[in-house]
């Protein structure tokens, strides 16, 4: 079999890094049990009238992973590739990742099996709207919250919203977050994912004593976390001399302008209307083009993985020269892959830690809506900061201290603060 995991081996893949968390931080049995997998599992069938009168169906699924530290949160993804073992792995990660920077919720995730790029702008909306109405009953402030993620973005939320207020008979707005602004969304939250990766890698750098003007980075995607991410490292000085998304790769060894590159692929889509961008960074001019996955075996100093999961595996992990690897997507990294990177002592880090920075602004918002308050952009961004900051720090000393790797560390971490919910809620939890 080839190292790349098709998505029934994710789950257990995903499932296998507990058990040596448990071990190691003394998790008892009831904890464990309850962590091993997901308290609710919906299935639903989406139908959308297509523009040419057809109707066709499509299978979506939502997961709460659980809901222990407080409701279910997660994005909603649309991919033709999307299946219930991604969802449920997508929300155990959730779960983890809530739980690592402190945030009073559990973990969720949603998924159509769709490829949304071939839908018209209507036909998204009655998708969009289409899934709302299959999983309301488990949805809610106090419930679960969904999100964007992967080909899901402020428009789709928006759409979502409203619907979910047609059937609540009422203003909702802290049901979903990453809103449009106009709708509720908090500022600042389009591009959170991309700027709180940025400040990991600077706190980890600063560590390090590593300045950005001299750090090289090559970040496979080119979608919302890593533009932003792309655009604000290139503001800080880091060198990014790659990029890729799935049509190929560009590359220049002085380094690339995230803008001008997004200028070019989005023209097109400015002139059309559409909810999607259909060009490819390889449009660019005055750069060299490289093979999709070339960009994985640079020489860098930090490989930036914003794509989807299972990106590094067993077959191509030997092949990585990067010094240091940045997870900006959820479960980039295999664990057989990351154990062969901790070996090598190639750092990484972890997409539970580095890729928070939009759950956090999520929180934000949902604050903001439960209140009836709209934060400046400055001070979303401050507080982004500052949390990511502390929590890092946490992390990297116990990464220290404990002699283990980043993803280790923030794992026990996460983990410690779930389990002591589940001691402290008592023995008779079954009925939940
Ligand atoms: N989809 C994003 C993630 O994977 C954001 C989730 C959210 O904002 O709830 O973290």
């Amino acid at each position: 079999m080839s190292g790349q995991m098709d998505h029934a081996n994710l789950f257990d893949d995903a499932r296998s890094r507990l058990e040596e968390v448990f071990d190691a931080i003394g998790v008892q049995g009831d904890a464990r049990e309850r962590l091993r997998q997901p308290s609710l599992s919906l299935q639903v069938s989406v139908p959308v009238r297509m523009d040419d009168g057809s109707l066709r169906v499509f299978p979506g699924w939502r997961v709460q992973y659980n809901n222990i530290l407080g409701p279910a949160k997660g994005g909603i993804r649309f991919h033709p590739e999307v299946s219930q073992e991604e969802v449920t792995t997508l929300s155990f990660w959730m779960a983890v990742k809530c739980a690592v920077v402190d945030l009073p919720y559990g973990g969720g995730k949603g998924g159509v099996k769709v490829d949304p790029k071939q839908l018209s702008k209507l036909e998204l909306e009655r998708l969009a709207r289409g899934y709302v109405r299959a999983i309301a009953d488990i949805m809610g402030p106090d419930r679960d919250i969904p999100a964007p993620d992967v080909n899901t973005n402020a428009t789709v939320m928006g759409w979502m919203a409203d619907e979910f207020d047609h059937l609540a008979r009422g203003k909702v707005p802290a049901a979903i977050t990453g809103k449009p602004p106009a709708l509720g969304g908090s500022l600042g939250r389009v591009a959170a994912t991309g700027r709180g990766a940025l400040h990991v890698l600077d706190l980890w750098a600063a560590r390090e004593r590593r300045k950005p003007e001299e750090t090289t980075v090559a970040i496979q995607g080119f979608g919302n976390a890593a533009y932003h991410f792309a655009r604000l490292a290139h503001e800080r000085g880091y060198r990014i001399v790659a990029v890729s998304d799935s049509k190929g790769a560009i590359y220049s060894r002085e380094g690339l302008d995230p803008d001008p590159i997004m200028e070019q692929k989005t023209h097109n889509q400015r002139l059309h209307d559409m909810v999607y961008c259909d060009d490819s960074v390889c449009i660019a001019d005055d750069v060299e083009k490289l093979e999709r996955d070339e960009l994985l075996t640079l020489e860098v100093d930090v490989l930036a993985l914003a794509a989807l999961e299972n990106q590094i595996h067993e077959d191509n992990v030997d092949q990585v020269k990067a010094r240091a690897v940045l997870e900006i997507a959820n479960g980039p990294v295999t664990s057989q892959a990351d154990e062969r990177l901790e070996k090598r002592g190639v750092p990484v880090l972890p997409d539970v830690l580095a890729n928070t920075g939009g759950v956090i602004v999520s929180y934000y918002e949902w604050v903001q809506n439960r209140n009836g308050e709209r934060w400046a952009e400055e001070n979303v961004n401050a507080r982004l900061a500052e949390r990511l900051e502390r929590q890092s720090q946490l992390i990297f000393e116990r990464a220290e201290r404990e002699e283990i790797s980043y993803r280790k560390a923030a794992y026990r971490q996460g983990i410690e603060r779930i389990a002591e919910a589940i001691q402290l809620r008592g023995n008779c939890q079954d009925s939940e």
